[in-house]
């Protein structure tokens, strides 16, 4: 029976017409996939397990898809593959404030959860710019961070026990709802960031806090980089800690300013956003004082209405700069580095004489309250002079972050953009067999090799 009929025969819902399943070889990157065969949309673990145990015996390939928002090529579909759509997974099973864990399905969307945690005083602080589309699952595949990385750290640290489906259809639980656990191997750290290579995860036990609901949002400006990455690192050593820290250059910052309408003061290159928690009596003040410290060219508090609008300007700005595309065939490819906060201030000054030597057109922004650096690099993916370019380009902003002591990828993942890199960062830490372990481990867990391949690496 082939793949058609089975799907047909154990009723479980999939799109097989081309122009149905065309949209599957794209993701939010600028790579494009090949045809699958099917894309599947189960309803629970079981029908996962049904379709990877035949896919398992046909040798299918299988991409697991939650909101297609990789920037890394993670998600496209591959030629001939099943790519298993995890968006009717998207119900939240159980919550417990107390135990302080919401166990949700994968396919529940960042922002659907967060809204409902709001409404019982809580929060699951991952929180990528992607969070209105991207999902449970998608997010643990590809230890997300963003915006509030610099308060309660990326996806990983908040992930307590998972529901997967192995290659060969076999289900499997790992942690659950308790805080901690020692007992054994960490087998949940491993699905954490694996890219749908090594399992697909149905369902997930999350940890949760309560919502800290009292933060003034500030917009700092500055001359040079350099003076808000010396702020940032000033802040955290004197034990601050601010609830999100977000930067970009005059590009982004001018578009902000358009959307918001705040003006941009004069001789201003760059703009930082700064969310201070109130906790306790004179925090804002040791803030301000150390930002007064650190040669701003303007410092504008937010009320209510503008710190809404300015933050949903900077979850946007990924999407404003794709408008401002100015050539036919024209995307943005997104480097995206982390280095530790001490290494900013030169780390950026490194990046900023790159960019210059490089002469492309070039936005960085970055959650920069952890490091995270990234250059939407502007270029036309149908030259490949431009694109070989644009490469080069990205390989020396890598190593700028190499070089001091931070890594390739900070949130995005692997994919099919950064397998080189990848590499890259293992030979020069001196521990390329790093590669052989994670390859080992592949072929433990998908000996078949059809879960995502050619992702993440090629074996
Ligand atoms: C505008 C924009 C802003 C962004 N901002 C951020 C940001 O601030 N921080 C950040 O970290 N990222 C950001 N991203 C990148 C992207 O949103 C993240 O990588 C996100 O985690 C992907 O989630 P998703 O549900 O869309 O996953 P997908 O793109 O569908 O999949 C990503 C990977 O996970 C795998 N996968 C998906 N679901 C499962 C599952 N259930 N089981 C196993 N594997 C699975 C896929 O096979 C793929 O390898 C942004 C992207 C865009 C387009």
């Amino acid at each position: 029976m082939d793949l058609l009929q089975y799907l047909t025969v154990k009723n479980i819902d999939f799109l097989s017409k081309r122009e149905d399943v065309i949209p599957y070889i794209r993701d939010a990157s600028y790579f494009t996939g090949e045809l699958p065969i099917a894309v599947v949309l189960p309803k629970n673990e079981n029908e996962i397990s049904e379709i990877l145990t035949k896919c398992y015996e046909e040798n299918i390939k299988v991409v697991a898809r939650g909101g297609g928002t990789s920037l890394t090529g993670s998600s496209i579909s591959l030629k001939g593959s099943v790519v298993i759509s995890m968006l009717r997974l998207n119900r939240i099973l159980e919550f417990s404030g107390g135990d302080r864990y919401v166990h949700v399905q994968a396919g529940v969307r960042i922002d659907d959860l967060n809204s409902y945690l709001q409404s019982k005083g809580f929060l699951y602080p991952p929180d990528p710019a992607s969070s209105l589309a991207s999902t449970v699952g998608g997010t643990i595949s590809t230890n997300a961070g963003g915006l509030r990385g610099t308060y309660y750290g990326s996806t990983k640290e908040w992930i307590l026990g998972l529901g997967i489906v192995l290659a060969d259809g076999r289900i499997i639980r790992t942690g659950g709802k308790i805080l901690k656990r020692s007992a054994g191997y960490d087998l949940t750290s491993l699905f954490v960031g694996a890219e749908g290579t090594l399992g697909i995860i149905f369902d997930a036990y999350l940890k949760i806090v309560p919502r800290i609901e009292n933060f003034t949002r500030i917009m700092v400006f500055f001359r040079k980089a350099e003076d808000m990455g010396k702020a940032i690192y000033q802040i955290k050593e004197r034990g601050l800690n601010p609830l999100s820290a977000e930067f970009t250059d005059k590009i982004s910052m001018n578009i902000i300013s358009r959307i918001s309408g705040i003006p941009v003061p004069d001789g201003s290159e760059v703009l930082l956003i700064i969310d201070i928690p109130i906790l306790s009596g004179n925090e804002y003040e040791k803030f301000i004082q150390i930002i007064k410290n650190s040669n701003p060219t303007g410092i504008k508090s937010l009320n209510a209405e503008e710190s809404e609008v300015v933050y949903k300007a900077r979850k946007g700005l990924y999407s404003s700069l794709l408008n401002e595309r100015e050539r036919e065939g024209e995307y943005i490819i997104i480097g995206d580095v982390v280095v530790p906060s001490s290494e900013v201030p030169e780390a950026l000054n490194e990046t900023r004489d790159l960019i210059e030597k490089f002469g492309l057109k070039i936005s960085l922004f970055g959650h920069i309250g952890d490091g995270n650096i990234h250059a939407n690099v502007f270029t036309n993916i149908n030259s490949n002079e431009e694109m070989k370019k644009a490469e080069k380009f990205l390989e020396e902003f890598g190593d700028i972050a190499l070089r001091h002591n931070g890594s390739v990828s900070a949130e995005h993942g692997i994919g099919f953009e950064k397998k080189e890199l990848l590499i890259r960062e293992f030979i020069y830490k001196k521990s390329i067999v790093n590669m052989e372990i994670m390859k080992s481990i592949k072929k433990i867990l998908d000996p078949k090799n059809i879960l995502n391949p050619g992702k993440v690496f090629d074996l």
